[in-house]
């Protein structure tokens, strides 16, 4: 039976593509390496942990011994890289686990897929290592000018990933996406952030005036471009992920407190984020060309998303008190 390697997989979008993988595809098993930083949560896989198809490392991928042990045990067919730290706030606060992480894990894992000549590796980046852009759309081919310690260790990481398909020929595939929204996401990042706020009766900071844009696509869509890329595209591509669902962040959060019921007088304005990207926009033709498309309306994705937050507060509440910085 063919192994998956999944690094990251007890975090947000790692779980949502472990769920999506062990349901498609009845024939594969899958490995999960996971260093269970506090974005990282077993809760998420409550449902598939003893199902035989499933392996659990509590790991780290900067640790070299950790990670060749698991390739040499298990021998992926596939690694998809989602191990990261993953939230700009906590960058500008501490940029050193970022670089660490983001940049020195990466570095390791394409080591071991050199050495043990894994036949390809996925790695899963962000729009924001294009930086930020008034007008205009980011290609594949749009320079990397990321502003942030986050996207700019993604950046590293990333440029690590190209250099080694360049330089030894590896056989590595990115991605890179725009906001992702959905089930499991940790109550730091905007949307949780807000609704739960809001259900516990709490106001919702907004950045600024609320007018920078973010593009989005829900988990479900993403992971199906995750599959989609992984099953089409070849060795040595890169590939946007991208909606063209974009919006302020003024707009987004007047829909979510819409959806609760909420007022306007919810909202409390708090100071701009440091170096504050004000727009994020990525052309998605490349994937699109190939067949993929999005198929959540943006609206009834985050009505989902909402429901979910309201009937989960058993998993959310225990996240609180580490979802601030
Ligand atoms: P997340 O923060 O929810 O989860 C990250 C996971 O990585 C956690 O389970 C954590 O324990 C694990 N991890 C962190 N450091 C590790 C290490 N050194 N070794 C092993 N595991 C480690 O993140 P997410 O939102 O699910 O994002 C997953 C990936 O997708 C990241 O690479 C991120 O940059 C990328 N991405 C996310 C979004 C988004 O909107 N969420 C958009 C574009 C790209």
């Amino acid at each position: 039976m063919a192994k998956i390697l999944i690094t990251g997989g007890a975090g947000f979008i790692g779980s949502n593509f472990i769920h999506h993988v062990l349901q498609t595809y009845p024939e594969i098993e899958v490995v999960n390496l996971d260093a269970l930083t506090y974005a990282g949560n077993l809760a998420n896989l409550k449902d598939i942990e003893k199902d035989p198809r499933y392996t659990f490392i509590q790991g780290d991928i900067t640790d070299e011994k950790c990670v060749n042990r698991a390739f040499k045990e298990h021998q992926p067919s596939v690694v998809f890289n989602f191990a990261a730290e993953t939230h700009v706030d906590r960058s500008i606060h501490g940029p050193k686990a970022f670089i660490m992480t983001d940049v020195l894990g990466t570095y390791t894992l394409l080591e071991a897929v050199k050495t043990h000549a894994t036949p390809l590796y996925i790695q899963i980046s962000t729009d924001e290592v294009y930086g930020s852009t008034h007008d205009g759309e980011f290609t594949e081919e749009s320079p990397f000018l990321p502003n942030s310690p986050y996207s700019a260790s993604k950046a590293g990481g990333d440029h690590l990933v190209r250099a080694y398909h360049h330089t030894y020929g590896l056989p590595v595939i990115a991605i890179h996406s725009c906001n992702v929204f959905g089930p499991y996401q940790f109550p730091e990042k905007v949307i949780p952030r807000f609704v739960t706020n809001l259900i516990q009766g709490k106001k919702v900071p907004i950045y600024g005036t609320g007018q920078n844009v973010r593009e989005w696509i829900f988990t479900q869509d993403f992971c199906h471009a995750l599959d989609f890329v992984w099953q089409k595209a070849k060795p040595g591509e890169v590939f946007n992920i991208g909606t063209g669902q974009r919006i302020p962040n003024l707009e987004l959060t007047t829909k979510i407190l819409h959806l609760l019921e909420k007022g306007s007088d919810q909202i409390e304005y708090v100071a701009d984020r440091l170096g504050h990207d004000f727009r994020y926009a990525l052309s998605a033709e490349k994937i699109r060309a190939l067949g993929w498309k999005p198929t959540y309306d943006f609206d009834a994705a985050l009505q989902l998303t909402v429901e979910w937050y309201k009937t989960h507060e058993s998993w959310w509440k225990p996240l609180l008190p580490n979802s601030s910085l």
